[in-house]
Parts: C-alpha cells; sequence; structure tokens
C-alpha cells in the first residue's frame, strides 16, 4: 500500500479549468474521500491519479513515485466505477479471474486468491453464477473482488453505491468499511454524499469548481469548516449560519443576533484573543449545528416555535433567527407552534465566520 500526494494539481479542458490548483496528501493505509456536487471535478481528480486523464500542471505520486507519465497499468491501482463493467457471458470466478489470467498467474494462485477475496466480501456461493443471476449489491462486490484480486497500491472508487438502492447503499458502505479496515489497504473514494464521506473518510476533501474547499480529518471539516460552504455541505439538516455580531468584551468572546422575540446572547465562545480583539464590534455569521441547540441549561435564544418536524429519534424544531429559518435537533419533545421558549446553545461548538469572505474565523 502506499501514500498519495497530489502536488499543484490542474487540468483543464480547452479554456475551461476543471481543477485548479489542488493539494491533498494522504498516508499508506488512508481512506480519502473527495466530496463535493456533480460537476465539481471529482471524477476527473480520480481519472488524473488513476492516469485515465493526463494532468495540464502539477504531479501526482503514489508511494513517493512520480506517476505523471506512466499509463494506467503500471500505477498499480485497481479502480471500481458506479458502472461494474462485468463480462456477461462469464461466471463471477471468470470475472475476477480474468485480470490475473491476462496477467500471466497460474491457474492455482488465480482460484486461491479468487476464493480469499469471495470469502472477504461473503460471495464463495455466487461463484459460478453469471452477473445477470446477481443483484446491484452483488455485483458490486463482485467489482470489488475483481480490484482485491490485484493486490493493488491504491484502490480507487467512483461513486461505486449510487446505482443501489438506500437500505443496499447502507449495507455496501458497512462492507467497503469492513474491507478498508481488513485490506489496511489506501482508498481514493468519490461520491456527492455526505453521509459516506462522514462515515467512511478518514481525509476528506470537500471540492467545488475545481477547488478544495477544505482538506481534513471528517470531524474537523464537521466541527470546524473552513467557510460557509463546507458547513452547510457537511451534515444534516445543514449548519445554521445566522447573521450576528461579535460583542466588545473583555471576558469571554460574546456573540449575540436578533430573533423576533428578542436578542440571543451566546457567551464563551471560543476564539483566539486576537481576532476576538479584531472583530469585537463587526458584523459576523454565527455557525450552529442542529444539535448543539437544546432544552437543558441556561436557555439563551429566544424562540418562537414555527414547525416541529418528530423524526423519531429526535424532534426538529424550525424557527427564526437572525432574518433567517433555523434548525434545532432535540431529544423527543412536545412543542407546540407558536410556543416561546429559551434554548441553550453549546457555546464551545459554535464557529464564527467572516460576512465578507464567509471564511471561518480563526
Ligand atoms: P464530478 O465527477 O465531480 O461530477 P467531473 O470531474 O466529471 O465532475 O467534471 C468536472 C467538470 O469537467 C464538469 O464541468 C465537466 O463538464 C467537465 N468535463 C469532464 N470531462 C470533460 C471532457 N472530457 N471534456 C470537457 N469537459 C469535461
Ligand atoms: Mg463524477
Amino acid at each position: 500500500m502506499a501514500n498519495l500526494d497530489i502536488n499543484r494539481v490542474r487540468k483543464s479542458y480547452g479554456r475551461h479549468e476543471v481543477l485548479k490548483e489542488v493539494n491533498i496528501s494522504v498516508g499508506d493505509g488512508d481512506f480519502l474521500v473527495l466530496l463535493g456536487p456533480s460537476g465539481c471535478g471529482k471524477s476527473t481528480l480520480l481519472n488524473i491519479i488513476a492516469g485515465l486523464e493526463d494532468i495540464t500542471d502539477g504531479e501526482v505520486l503514489i508511494g513517493d513515485r512520480l506517476v505523471n507519465d506512466l499509463p494506467p497499468k503500471d500505477r498499480d491501482i485497481a479502480m471500481v466505477f458506479q458502472s461494474y463493467a462485468l463480462y456477461p457471458t462469464m461466471t463471477v470466478r471468470q470475472n475476477i479471474e480474468f485480470g490475473m489470467k491476462i496477467r500471466g498467474v497460474p491457474a492455482e494462485e488465480r482460484a486461491k486468491a479468487t476464493e480469499a477475496a469471495a470469502e472477504m466480501l461473503q460471495m464463495s456461493t455466487l461463484l459460478d453464477r453469471k452477473p445477470s443471476q446477481l443483484s446491484g449489491g452483488q455485483r458490486q462486490r463482485v467489482a470489488m473482488g475483481r480490484a482485491i484480486v490485484r493486490h493493488p497500491e491504491l484502490f480507487l472508487f467512483d461513486e461505486p453505491l449510487s446505482n443501489l438502492d438506500a437500505k443496499l447503499r447502507v449495507d455496501m458502505r458497512t462492507e467497503i468499511k469492513r474491507l478498508h479496515q481488513r485490506l489496511g489497504a489506501t482508498i481514493v473514494y468519490v461520491t456527492h454524499d455526505q453521509i459516506e464521506a462522514m462515515t467512511l473518510a478518514t481525509k476528506v476533501a470537500v471540492m467545488k469548481d475545481g477547488i478544495v474547499q477544505h482538506f481534513g480529518a471528517p470531524q474537523e471539516v464537521y466541527d470546524r469548516p473552513a467557510n460557509t460552504y463546507v458547513a452547510r455541505f457537511v451534515g444534516s439538516p445543514a449548519m445554521n449560519i445566522i447573521p450576528g455580531r461579535l460583542l466588545n468584551s473583555d471576558g469571554a468572546p460574546t456573540v449575540a443576533f436578533d430573533t423576533p422575540n428578542g436578542e440571543a446572547l451566546i457567551s464563551g465562545v471560543t476564539l483566539s484573543p486576537e481576532v476576538a480583539r479584531d472583530f469585537a464590534g463587526r458584523e459576523v455569521l454565527v455557525g450552529i449545528r442542529p444539535e448543539h441547540f437544546s432544552l437543558d441549561g441556561e436557555g439563551v435564544v429566544p424562540v418562537g416555535v414555527d414547525i416541529v418536524e418528530p423524526t423519531g429519534p429526535d424532534t426538529l424544531v424550525v424557527f427564526s433567527a437572525g432574518g433567517t429559518e433555523v434548525v434545532a435537533r432535540l431529544d423527543p419533545v412536545e412543542l407546540g407552534i407558536g410556543e416561546q421558549v429559551r434554548f441553550a446553545v453549546k457555546a464551545d461548538k459554535v464557529v464564527l465566520f467572516d460576512p465578507k469572505t464567509e471564511t471561518r474565523l480563526d
């Protein structure tokens, strides 16, 4: 397995620049997720790593080896696509063995590798079936089996689960996670699904318009998003971004915003002394995750309840603050429309953004 370094990578199609100076480095055994909406350049970057697209500028290193000019077959990678590209006339076993056969791997060794992969993917009983006799999830497993038997330095997945129905997607997600844990493989995985990213990644690169907006561990991206775009893209319901202000204060930094029921005052926000000084008295965007509101503790946000949505494990409460709609996720609770309550906020989880640049302060 290998580390992967993407240094200053650019890609243009004619005058259309689809990747703009991408820098990403992950270590041996990392699970890197490229996350972003359709058209942001995820597949282009994956194809550049694979060698299926040439690079306009910059360098790609796999295991410290510069691969810019290496054809795909010499990069020691295995790729799993959304469309599984199985040979319809071959059995599962033949599909998995095919690549090894081409490379001249002896029959006995092929059989051993195939059976080991089938066992790992819990499809030992399916080896003699044809692809047409398999479900979508099983076909996906075969595609993964084909990748596993290559023992590549790097696994590349391009939206492998997006053709599956919701339930199966969750099962396969667990399967892929297990596979990563067993193989200790380095993986690059493309998805537009932020939950897949959060659950699978050891490192996530959130992309927009060919630019990496935030690269880091999933929890860090979730807790301290680099900008409001990342804040809104990761997490569901999204982080609330409420126009407010940072107060002049000598003690713990305090933010305020207005609601139809009065002013919300949240003190004890985490902020370096320099930033607190620079932004004192200025407008800021106050980022609060829905789950950081609660009915326990000191109520600092006056709330007039607009909508109540029980989901089972928790209850979403929609209210208005700072001129926008805000969502709180509470433990199951009965609240009436129009009811007035005060919510506590986990102040140390609040993040602030510059209203001009929309980047995180600090
Ligand atoms: P994603 O995988 O994130 O949905 P892609 O990497 O497929 O995005 O595409 C990124 C951008 O590059 C899109 O605007 C797409 O239209 C453009 N693009 C992709 N491939 C080509 C190509 N072969 N020629 C011209 N433009 C392309
Ligand atoms: Mg794509």
